[in-house]
């Protein structure tokens, strides 16, 4: 079995390998090619935070493993990242393990990959300016993934610890040359194309008012039941599309509207795996306002996992280890 260190995992894992792995677990997904209960949660009240386990198949790429991964938004006041993860891959043939890794970079990876690859289909494609609610750490690889497809000139970062969001003003300057603001309302940021949502609230951090006709959204910090972060009634009028609806409507931004009655799961449009194989189409006008509900999927952990343990057999990166 191969042990992978954070360290080597970030020494293996681009952006464009993880946009790459992310597609076409999407599109796996959207040809229902895939085996992927939803995630199941251990609530942990008494520490502000929750452990997942993710397992997952993609059957036509014939890859299988499972991640554990925790949510403490606490943690970064104690020096620890919010979310810290473990990914396990399987042979599917024999069921033996192959390779653990920290996961916790992968998961950033992944979720940023996400975000590009949703944007691609759902945001205007003049899109340039780009709104960050949210400085943490899926705001720089959601950013990281948007520049892959998107020429942005601008970034508008709003975080509700203004010390946040200049360091991630800092951050960015080393990786894109577009010109980076902290805001100091979160307001000031939806004056965007392409608005990123990265927090962990349980309250809406963006109004509805805020939101201009053909703005997209990628709302990824919803990720548990009971957590939220645009006004319900935005929701009304735009198209939604998830990532796997048994997740988002368990845990992602929908939940909340669902259980306010605001919306409905028919007021869902599409899976983005739907979109990627065509079944559906994308962003029709310049006039919608369009919201991508990232839960996180466990198809995207195994199959960036994947891409990750055989770039590592091919460099002689990682150590192997005997369980018996
Ligand atoms: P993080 O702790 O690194 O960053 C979160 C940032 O949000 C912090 O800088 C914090 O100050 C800021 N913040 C908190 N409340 C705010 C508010 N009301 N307004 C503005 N800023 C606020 O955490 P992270 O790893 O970036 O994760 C962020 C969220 O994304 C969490 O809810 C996590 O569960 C979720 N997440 C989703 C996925 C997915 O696939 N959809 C993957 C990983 C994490």
């Amino acid at each position: 079995m191969l042990w992978l260190t954070e360290e080597e995992v970030r020494s293996l894992l681009t952006i464009d390998d993880a946009i790459a792995a992310v597609q076409r677990a999407f599109l796996d997904h959207g040809n229902g090619r895939t085996q992927m209960p939803p995630k199941s949660y251990l609530y942990l009240p008494k520490h502000n935070g929750d452990l997942r386990c993710m397992p997952a198949y993609l059957e036509g790429q014939d890859l299988a493993g499972v991640k554990i991964v925790n949510v403490h938004p606490g943690n970064p006041q104690i020096g620890l990242p919010s979310v810290m993860a473990l990914l396990i891959l399987n042979s599917p043939q024999t069921g033996e393990p192959l390779a653990v890794m920290g996961a916790t970079y992968l998961t950033s990876m992944r979720t940023g990959a996400a975000g590009a690859v949703a944007a691609r289909h759902l945001a205007r494609q003049d899109s340039r300016v780009v709104g960050m609610i949210g400085a943490g750490t899926q705001a720089r690889t959601q950013l990281q993934g948007l520049s892959r497809y998107f020429p942005i000139e601008q970034v508008m970062v709003f975080d509700s610890f203004e010390d946040q969001a200049l360091a991630f003003k800092d951050d960015v300057s080393g990786f894109m040359k577009c010109s980076c603001i902290a805001v100091s309302g979160p307001e000031e940021a939806c004056e965007c194309d392409i608005l990123v949502t990265t927090t962990p609230s349980r309250r809406p951090v963006v109004r509805d008012e805020w939101i201009q006709p053909g703005t997209h959204i990628n709302a990824i910090g919803a990720d548990a039941a009971g957590k939220q972060e645009l006004e319900s009634t935005l929701l009304k009028r735009a198209k939604i599309v998830v990532d796997d609806i048994a997740q988002a409507v368990h845990s992602g931004e929908v939940n909340v509207p669902l259980s306010e009655g605001i919306i409905r799961e028919k007021d869902i449009y599409a899976e983005i795996g739907e979109i990627l194989t065509g079944k559906k189409t994308g962003r029709t006008s310049n006039d919608e306002i369009t919201i991508f509900d990232s839960t996180g999927l466990g198809i995207q952990d195994v199959a960036a996992g994947h891409a990750v343990y055989e770039k590592a057999l091919r460099s002689n990166i990682g150590r192997r280890m005997r369980l018996a």
